[in-house]
Formats: C-alpha cells, structure tokens, sequence
C-alpha cells in the first residue's frame, strides 16, 4: 500500500499483522520486509500499537506491530497451496505436503479437539478407577473380521508377527490377571478393502470390565460419551440415551445404525399393497415405506431424481411408488389403476399420513428393501433439512445376533466376534437354531454412525470351544490358535464385557468432518499409500534376503 508494508506473521496460536511504514521506518528495514515471501520464518520486534482500521474478526485485529528490527531467520520456496482456511489445493496435494497443510488453522483445530478429546477421556476413566494398559503390536493373529497385516520375522524365518486388529484377547487376558477395569488409547491395524474412509491404521479407545453385566459397561460409557459431549461439545444429555433392539433398528429404520435426529420411520405395508393386481407388489415378500412430512408438493422431476436415487446400483430398488395427499384432500399417484382411493386412505392411515405428506413406497426382498429404505429415509432426512451436524442423536442397539449365515462359504461367522457371550436364555438354540441365538453385544451410534462397539464376553473354556465349532474351527485348530485363551479361562476367570470405539470417528463427529482423514495428523489416502513419505514401498534386496 504505497509506503506502508504489512505482513501476517503466524504461529500455532494465530496471526498477527506487522507494519513497516517508510514514513517512520528505516529505508533498509522497509528493503529487507521487500524481501519475505510467503512462508519466511521471520523475528521481529516492535511495538504493539492500536490500529488505526480495525478488523473485529480477528482476535487481534485490534492492534499491529510496528516493527523496529526484523531478521529472517529461514526462506521458504512459494507453497504449492495457499496456507488459508479455504484452500486452493486439492487432497492429493494437501496430503503430499501434510506439515503444511498443518499449519492451516482448520486442520490445526481438528488436531487439538483430538487432544482434548484424549484428555477428557483419560480423566473420565481415571475418575472410574479404570487403568491404561500398552498391550503388544507384534502379536498372533485375532479375528475382528477382517485380514491381518503381517510383518516377517528374521529371527524365525519363515514365520511371522501379525498386527493387531485389536487387542481383544489381551484385554480379555488382563481381566482374567486381576486388573478389573482396563482401557487403552491405542493403534488398531485392519489390512480391508478400500472402502470410503477407511484407514489401515486406526486408534480405539479400548475398554474393559470384570464382573459387569451389559447394563453395567453401557451406564459406564454412556457417562463418558456424557462427559465428552459436556466438556467438548457443551452439551447435556440428562435423559439417558435410547435404547432399541438390533430386530427395532431393522424393522423401523431398516439398518443397524440408525440415524435418530429426525423421525420419519419405516413402516410395513406389504398386507395392504398385495393381492391388488400390481405385479411388482404381489410378488414382493415385504412391502415398506416413509412418509415425507409436508412433501405433497413435490413435482415429477423430484419424484424422478428419488426414483433414480433408489435405483443406484448399491440401493438395488427395482422402483419407487409415491403416493400424495395434497392440502385439498387429493390423493394423487402412480398407480390409481390398482388402488382405490379408499384404498389409499387405508395406506393413509397406517402411515398416520396427514393432508400435504408424500409416502414413499418400495416391494422386494424384505433385508434388501428394509436397507433400500434406510437409505431413502437418510437421502429425504437429507434434502429436507433434518441432518443437523450440530444436532447429537446418541443411541445404543441392543440384542444383536450371535452368528450370521455366509451363503457363499456356507458356514457361519461371528457377527462381533468370536469371544462374545450367546445371551444366557439362547444357549440351547445353539444346537438347534444357531442363526436365532442372541449375543450380549450393544453397539453405540451417534447420528447414524456406528461409534463403538462391544459385548460380554465368553469367560469358560468349553463355551469358548463351542463356539469356535460353531465357527468351523475344529478342536486342533482352536488350540493351535487360542489354547492360550481357553487355557487362561481354566484358571478361574471372572465374567467379563467391555466395548472398544472408534476414535478417529468420534473426533470426526465431533469436528464436524466428514472424513476421518482430517482428524489424523498423517493419515494414509484412499488406496492405503502415505504419498507424503511415499509407503508403501519397495524394500531393498539385502534386506528381503534377511527376512526370507
Ligand atoms: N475388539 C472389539 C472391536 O474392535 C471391541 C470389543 O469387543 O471390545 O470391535
């Protein structure tokens, strides 16, 4: 500005303005400020004096320094992005050149909640008398589901570590030592598919109890998840959170996570629709909808853009019937050549619909069109406003099955893992109807994502065998891979549950991010790589040699 030079200095804590004013500076200060370029690590020294135009979106855009003296202490290339807020640079970049992408104060605030965030919980289960135990990384494989990472050894070639998963048979085994009540902030490593917003490498909050029953580990960590949203996000929950059964969250929201900030639940029409000519339903096992509060105006096109929606490959609907019930008492849809309008008011009426709602139908399989539902409820949840991010909808699913059935292997597999408790009252289903077994397994969801999950656990070795028949593995097997465990539960084990949750996520949540990416300091892209330091990676001959 002619002859008045300012410059943002910046450092973890904010920005400051700088001013060199060639009335009152010296001309070489004024040549050498000429001389910083973005990103300079610079000194400088002046007074603080009040600035003649204030910016009151600053916290201190009251005042500048007038600058008396200035080193440089280190150059910078010019970024490949602008270090602001909102960014020019694309992912990729950002990723590549991480420790700038730090220095922006978005990124640096998802970074310090995340602290915070280790804080509260750590002073919230040292206030339940919990202690943190570092368990080990190099380890034997633990089955959570998915496929170990494997890591050589040298010592013993031929042979290898596997990372953990989780640490669930060793917390298991602290339980069994006497430790009583245990958790761990710590590193789970789970080598998936690429899924949208997975990382290879993640951080639980790890938990676990002795002699509690499920009620006992989810008043526990509903008072955590109390703590963190008062200390963190100012929030009171003083109702405790709901609770619903995994067969409810099925039935009336038609997935295992249900988003609860808005109502709009599924309702089973499949009596009503049938037997009325229209081919599509007649033939469906289940027939289900939503009611779309004050939707009766929506237009063909909207009806389109939802009929294209439940259509997408991964929905798998084969259609979508809409009924509406305008404001005059109209009712108005596709397929008033196989429905009476007496019929409609029947379908009006089970969906407590009033005049100005939109239902929305669809007819197949029932697991398949209950999950085609959930994702209509979230996508109108969605265009009508009601997916709040600062809105908190905390509930635990309760009742989970014990096994699910895998067509394609024919056997079945664990649905939390293989450690967790059949509910007591099922146990003798587990020789006759094991797909109908209940597990003592609770998982807690906050606004439609799965935050944490947990069960009580088996604590006596023949159960412990049991199950691991059921699961196909024979008795050599289940020694071979976990006598370590059964032995341990010969040796009087007290009964025990405990819950584990996804940190990254939580921050997430709380961040108000989308992606788990922006809450990890150094997180890996989308294909599993860290393009930063370039890994994975080739190692060098001399070294495979050693392993192999
Ligand atoms: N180990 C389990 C998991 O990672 C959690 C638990 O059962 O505590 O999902």
């Amino acid at each position: 500005m002619g002859s008045i030079i300012w410059i943002d200095i910046r450092d973890r804590y904010g920005i400051t303005q700088l001013i060199f004013n060639e009335a009152v500076t010296k001309t070489e200060l004024v040549e050498q400020a000429r001389q910083i370029g973005r990103e300079f690590v610079i000194m400088a020294t002046g007074s603080v004096i009040e600035r003649s135009s204030k910016n009151q979106n600053l916290p201190t855009g009251e005042i500048e320094i007038l600058v008396v003296a200035l080193t440089i202490i280190n150059k910078s290339e010019l970024p490949p992005f602008t270090i602001e807020d909102e960014t020019d640079g694309g992912e990729e970049l950002r990723m590549k050149y991480r420790y700038l992408d730090i220095r922006r104060e978005p990124v640096r605030k998802n970074l310090e909640l995340r602290y915070r965030m280790t804080q509260e919980v750590r002073k919230y289960l040292d206030g339940q008398n919990f202690i943190e135990v570092e368990t080990p990384v190099l380890i034997k494989s633990t089955p959570e589901g998915a496929r170990d990472f494997v890591v050589p050894s040298r010592l013993h070639k031929g042979q290898f570590y596997a990372l953990p998963q989780s640490p669930q048979v060793f917390k298991q085994l602290l339980m069994v030592a006497g430790l009583d009540k245990y958790y761990q902030l710590v590193k789970c490593f789970r080598d998936e598919d690429f899924r949208a917003d997975r990382q290879p490498e993640f951080t639980q909050i790890d938990c676990e109890m002795s002699f509690v029953m499920s009620d006992d580990i989810l008043n526990t960590f509903e008072g955590l998840a109390k703590h963190l949203f008062q200390t963190l996000k100012n929030i009171d929950f003083t109702a405790p959170f709901p609770r619903l059964t995994y067969t409810d969250a099925l039935t009336y929201y038609g997935t295992d996570k249900p988003d609860i900030r808005f109502e709009m639940k599924i309702s089973e029409i499949t009596l009503l629709v049938k037997g009325k000519g229209f081919g599509i339903a007649d033939n469906a096992e289940y027939i289900g909808g939503i009611c779309a509060k004050n939707c009766s105006e929506y237009s063909r096109k909207q009806l389109d853009e939802l009929t294209e929606f439940v259509k997408k490959p991964q929905i798998g609907a084969k259609g979508l019937v809409a009924v509406k019930f305008n404001q005059d008492g109209m009712v108005k849809s596709s397929i008033d050549k196989f429905y009476t309008q007496d019929d409609l008011l029947k379908w009006k009426a089970l969906f407590n619909a009033e005049n100005g709602d939109l239902l929305l139908i669809l007819a197949g399989e029932k697991i398949s069109t209950l999950s085609a539902l959930s994702a209509l409820r979230l996508e109108m949840g969605q265009r009508l406003g009601l997916r709040d991010k600062n809105k908190f909808a905390p509930l635990w699913v309760t009742d989970f099955p014990l096994l699910e059935w895998d067509q394609e292997t024919q056997r079945f597999y664990a649905m939390h893992h293989p450690f967790t408790s059949p509910n007591p009252d099922d146990i003798p289903l587990l020789d006759t109807n094991p797909a109908d077994v209940k597990a003592l397994a609770y998982d807690l969801v906050i606004n439609g994502t799965e935050i944490g999950g947990g069960s009580i656990r088996i604590h006596n070795s023949d159960l412990q065998q049991k199950m691991f028949s059921i699961l196909g593995l024979t008795q050599e097997q289940a020694e071979k891979q976990f006598g370590f465990l059964m032995n341990a539960f010969k040796f009087g084990a007290p009964p025990h549950g405990g819950i584990a949750f996804g940190f990254d996520r939580w921050v997430a949540l709380f961040a108000g991010v989308d992606s788990i990416r922006d809450v990890i300091a150094f997180p890996k892209n989308n294909a599993g790589s860290d393009i930063m330091i370039d890994t994975p990676s080739e190692i060098s001959e001399t070294q495979l040699k050693e392993l192999f």
